[in-house]
C-alpha cells in the first residue's frame, strides 16, 4: 500500500484497523545473493539500493536485535557537510542531496527539515578553523558565513557576557538539517521490503564462512545462511564482525553520549555548537533540549557514557546559556562510534572476496543515504564508485588519509 493523503482518508473511514504491516517478518532463506549484516539506517539502505538500483532483490538484511534499535536510534539527528578535504565535501553533499529527495524516494515521511547550525567561537584556533572551512566551503559553493559578534547577539540574545571563555563570534551553515532518525530505518526497511528484501531481526551473525578466499555465507543464531557476497554495516561493531572475516580494521571504538531535558516551549530554531566545550544542542520538535558532546574518554563497548562527560557537557551548556540553568534533564543514553585514524568513514572492499563493509565512523547518521547508495554500488560492481574511491581500506596502507575533525561536538 502506497502512503497518500487518499489512503490516509481510507484507512480513518476504516478506523484505522486495516493498515498493512510496514514489513513482512520472514524467516531466513537457506541462500542469497547478498547478506548485509546490520539493520540500521546503513544496511537497510543498502538493501533498498541493492534492490532499487542493480535489480538484486534476492537480499536478507540480518539483525541481531530489533531494525534501527542500534546507533541510527540513539543519535541526535543532525545533517551537516561542512568538512574540509576535497574527497569529503563532495561526500558529504552527495549525501545532503539524496537526503532531500528521500521522503519522496522511500513513499516515507523522514521528517527532514532545515535548522541551520551556530557554531559559538571561543578562542582564535577556533576562528582560523572555521574561516579555513568556510573557504573550503565556498569552493563547493557552499553557504558557511562568519558572523561577527553583534549579528549573534541580535539572533541569538541570551547567551552569557561573563562565560568562562568568552564568546568571540560564531559561523552559520543555513544548510544544516535534521531528520526523525527512526524514520529513516523504518523507511528503508519498507521500501527494502516491498522490493522482496528479507529483513531478518533476532539474528546474529556469529561467524563468516568462506572457502579459500571467498566467501560462502553466514553462521547465524538462526543457523547457516549462504551467500555470494556480504555486506556489512554495523556501527559500533566494525571490529567484532570483521574479525570474524580474519580482518583487522584501523579503528578504535568509542561510546558517545546524549541527553534531553523535559520539554519547554520553543526558544531555540537553530542547532548550537560550543566550540570551546565540545559541545552541542537543539530543541526538539517535542521542546525538549537536546544535548551532546565529547566521546567517552576511553574506547569500550558499554552502552552507558561516563557521568563526568554528562556532566562536563551541562557545565559548558549552562556557562554559555546560563538561561537553562533550571532545566531537568529526563534521560541520558550513549551509542558506540567505529572511529578511524583520520575521522573518516570506510566504504571498501576487503581482502576477503565478496567481503564488503561500511563503517560509518564517528557521525554516520548523516552519511546514510549516500553511504548506503555507494556500498550497494560497491557490492553489485566490485569497484568503487569515483565519489568514494578515496574512502578505502587501503588508504591506511597509502597513508593519503583523509583527516577530518568531527569526534566531539558537531557530529
Ligand atoms: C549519542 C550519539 C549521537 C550521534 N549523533 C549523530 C548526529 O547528530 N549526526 C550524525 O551524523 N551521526 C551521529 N551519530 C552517529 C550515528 O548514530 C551512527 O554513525 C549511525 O547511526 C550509524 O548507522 P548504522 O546503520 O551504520 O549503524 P546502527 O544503527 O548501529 O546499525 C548497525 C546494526 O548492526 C547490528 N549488529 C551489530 N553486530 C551484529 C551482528 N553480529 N549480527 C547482526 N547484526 C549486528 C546492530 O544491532 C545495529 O542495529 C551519533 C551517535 C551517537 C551514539
Amino acid at each position: 500500500m502506497s502512503y497518500s493523503i487518499f489512503s490516509l482518508v481510507r484507512n480513518a473511514i476504516d478506523y484505522h484497523q486495516n493498515w498493512q504491516k510496514a514489513w513482512r517478518n520472514p524467516d531466513p532463506k537457506r541462500e542469497y545473493d547478498v547478506i548485509i549484516i546490520g539493520g540500521g539506517g546503513h544496511g537497510l539502505g543498502a538493501a533498498w539500493y541493492l534492490a532499487r538500483d542493480h535489480g538484486i532483490t534476492n537480499v536478507a538484511v540480518l539483525e541481531k536485535g530489533w531494525l534501527g534499535g542500534g546507533n541510527t536510534a540513539r543519535n541526535t539527528m543532525t545533517i551537516r557537510d561542512n568538512y574540509i578535504r576535497s574527497a569529503s565535501v563532495p561526500f558529504h553533499r552527495e549525501s545532503m542531496k539524496l537526503w532531500r529527495g528521500l521522503s519522496r524516494d522511500l513513499n516515507y515521511n523522514v521528517m527532514l527539515h532545515e535548522r541551520g547550525m551556530i557554531t559559538f567561537l571561543q578562542s582564535g584556533s577556533g576562528v582560523s578553523h572555521a574561516r579555513r572551512m568556510a573557504d573550503t566551503m565556498s569552493v563547493f559553493d557552499s553557504e558557511y558565513i562568519m558572523l561577527p559578534l553583534d549579528e549573534l547577539r541580535r539572533r541569538v540574545p541570551f547567551f552569557s557576557d561573563t562565560a568562562r571563555m568568552p564568546i568571540i563570534g560564531a559561523v552559520y551553515h543555513r544548510k544544516i538539517a535534521m531528520a526523525r532518525h527512526d524514520a529513516v530505518a523504518w523507511g528503508y526497511a519498507r521500501a527494502a521490503d516491498k522490493r522482496g528484501v528479507d529483513i531478518i531481526q533476532n539474528c546474529e551473525v556469529t561467524g563468516i564462512l568462506r572457502e579459500g578466499n571467498r566467501v560462502t555465507g553466514v553462521d547465524t543464531s538462526r543457523g547457516v545462511i549462504k551467500a555470494k557476497k556480504i555486506g556489512m554495516a554495523v556501527a559500533g561493531h566494525g571490529s567484532v564482525v570483521a574479525e570474524m572475516a580474519g580482518i583487522r580494521l584501523p579503528l578504535e571504538t568509542w561510546p558517545l553520549q546524549a541527553l534531553v531535558s523535559t520539554p519547554v516551549k520553543p526558544v531555540l530554531n537553530e542547532i548550537f555548537v560550543v566550540d570551546g566545550f565540545h559541545n552541542y544542542f537543539m530543541q526538539s520538535d517535542k521542546g525538549e533540549l537536546v544535548v551532546g558532546g565529547v566521546t567517552d574518554p576511553y574506547p569500550s563497548y558499554a552502552q552507558r557514557g561516563s557521568p563526568q562527560v554528562t556532566e562536563h557537557v551541562i557545565e559548558g551548556l549552562v556557562d554559555v546559556f546560563p538561561v537553562f540553568k533550571r532545566m531537568k534533564f529526563m534521560r541520558q543514553w550513549a551509542g558506540m562510534l567505529d572511529i578511524t585514524y583520520d575521522n573518516s568513514p570506510i566504504i571498501s572492499g576487503t581482502s576477503l572476496e565478496g567481503f564488503y563493509i561500511d563503517v560509518a565512523g564517528s557521525g554516520g547518521f548523516k552519511t546514510t543515504p549516500v553511504a548506503a547508495k555507494m556500498h550497494a554500488d560497491l557490492i553489485a560492481n566490485d569497484r568503487p564508485h569515483p565519489l568514494i574511491e578515496e574512502f578505502g581500506l587501503n588508504r591506511f596502507q597509502t597513508g593519503r588519509l583523509l583527516v577530518e575533525g568531527g569526534v566531539d561536538a558537531n557530529r
